[in-house]
């Protein structure tokens, strides 16, 4: 009855206003999150196969909230790219993350290869280069040694992203394709962009060993990867099995929890001190 209609829409109504309650509860903590310094970088290795050695770190954003703990960054980012608070906090993430960096190298470690994530509505802000150039500048990072991990979804935007990319290189960092293989890609514009690396999504490299379509997946991302003279990285390894059959493909390097979980940075000189050692 018209009676019944109008109470399920009144609940409904009603739900909708908590949901959108709720988001802006989330986005005022968010806020002062970052102003209350509850964010903080865990860095997971990035491990050459061949001679087994740290040859660099990914930076992953992790918030240490009061009540609820430590929460990760699925819970939190896909709304900070819907709202824009992802502009301040990737911008946060490439401070700190250099900071950090240059901190170690003080302390006497070699230098490795320091991996940031980088959002499509970052990448799309006309004024990129120069904010990063400005992190650089202040902290006294060396680009050749950061690396920006961003996802096929630049695509979308062919001239912009080629444009964007260019000037990127300009300034001397690395670009990593992160998730490889998930997105559209044109294989076309993937030899034209200056691109340094394929990161092989996780979900590939998961079923390595007993899915033949998955291994023929990461078996043709590497070579592909390969002839158009790129590194290639797997991600998401977590067994010597996995490691076996990546180093049959000549795969470069790898990421995953069979070398290590993402750590808070006074966990991970320990990582770093081995390879000091080594
Ligand atoms: P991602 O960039 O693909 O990062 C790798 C994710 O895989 C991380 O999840 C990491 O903890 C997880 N991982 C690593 N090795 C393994 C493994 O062996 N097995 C399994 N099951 N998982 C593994 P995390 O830290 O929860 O991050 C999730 C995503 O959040 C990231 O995926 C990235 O897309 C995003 N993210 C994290 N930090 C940032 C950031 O600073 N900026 C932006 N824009 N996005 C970020
Ligand atoms: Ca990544
Ligand atoms: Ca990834
Ligand atoms: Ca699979």
């Amino acid at each position: 009855s018209a009676k019944e209609t109008r109470n399920g829409w009144k609940r409904y109504e009603t739900r909708m206003n908590l949901k959108a309650k709720e988001k802006l509860l989330l986005e005022n903590d968010l806020r002062m999150a970052l102003e209350l310094g509850q964010f903080y970088l865990a860095y997971q290795p990035l491990v050459d196969l061949q001679s087994d050695t740290l040859v660099g770190a990914e930076a992953l954003l992790r918030w240490k909230h009061p009540q609820k703990g430590v929460i990760p960054p699925s819970e939190f980012i896909p709304l900070c790219e819907e709202n824009g608070f992802i502009l301040p906090l990737g911008e946060w993430v490439l401070r700190n993350a250099c900071e950090q960096m240059m901190r170690w190298r003080g302390a006497g470690f070699p230098p490795i290869i320091l991996s940031v994530n980088l959002s499509i509505r970052q990448f799309r802000q006309h004024d990129l280069c120069a904010r990063i150039a400005n992190i650089l500048a202040d902290t006294g990072m060396q680009p050749q040694w950061l690396e920006l991990e961003i996802t096929e979804s630049i695509m979308a935007d062919v001239a912009y992203a080629t444009a964007m990319l260019e000037q990127l290189k300009k300034l001397g960092v690395r670009i990593s394709i992160d998730d490889f293989g998930t997105g559209y890609s044109s294989l076309y514009y993937l030899k034209r962009f200056p691109i340094d690396k394929l990161k092989i999504d996780r979900a590939f490299v998961n079923d390595v060993l007993t899915d033949r379509n998955d291994a023929a997946i990461v078996s043709g991302i590497s070579a592909m990867a390969h002839n158009l003279e790129l590194k290639v990285t797997a991600e998401g390894v977590e067994n010597e099995g996995q490691v076996a059959f990546l180093k049959g493909l000549k795969c470069q390097e790898a990421q995953g929890y069979f070398f290590s979980r993402p750590v808070p940075p006074e966990e991970f000189v320990a990582l770093y001190e081995t390879h000091r050692n080594k």
